[in-house]
């Protein structure tokens, strides 16, 4: 159990690494770019 644990929390390191494209708004929570300036769902501008 503790092996598939593990080997689980490595598999979503490796994807973590991988360049995120995406970051959650402090404000709304939802999924925008992580390039953006300006959340698309409530306008928080501030991140
Ligand atoms: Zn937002």
């Amino acid at each position: 159990m503790f092996m598939l644990i593990k080997s689980y929390n490595s598999l979503r390191e490796a994807e973590e690494e991988v360049a995120p494209i995406t970051k959650n708004c402090i404000t709304c929570a939802m999924e925008i770019p992580v390039d953006a300036k300006k959340c698309g769902y409530c306008g928080e501008t501030h991140f």
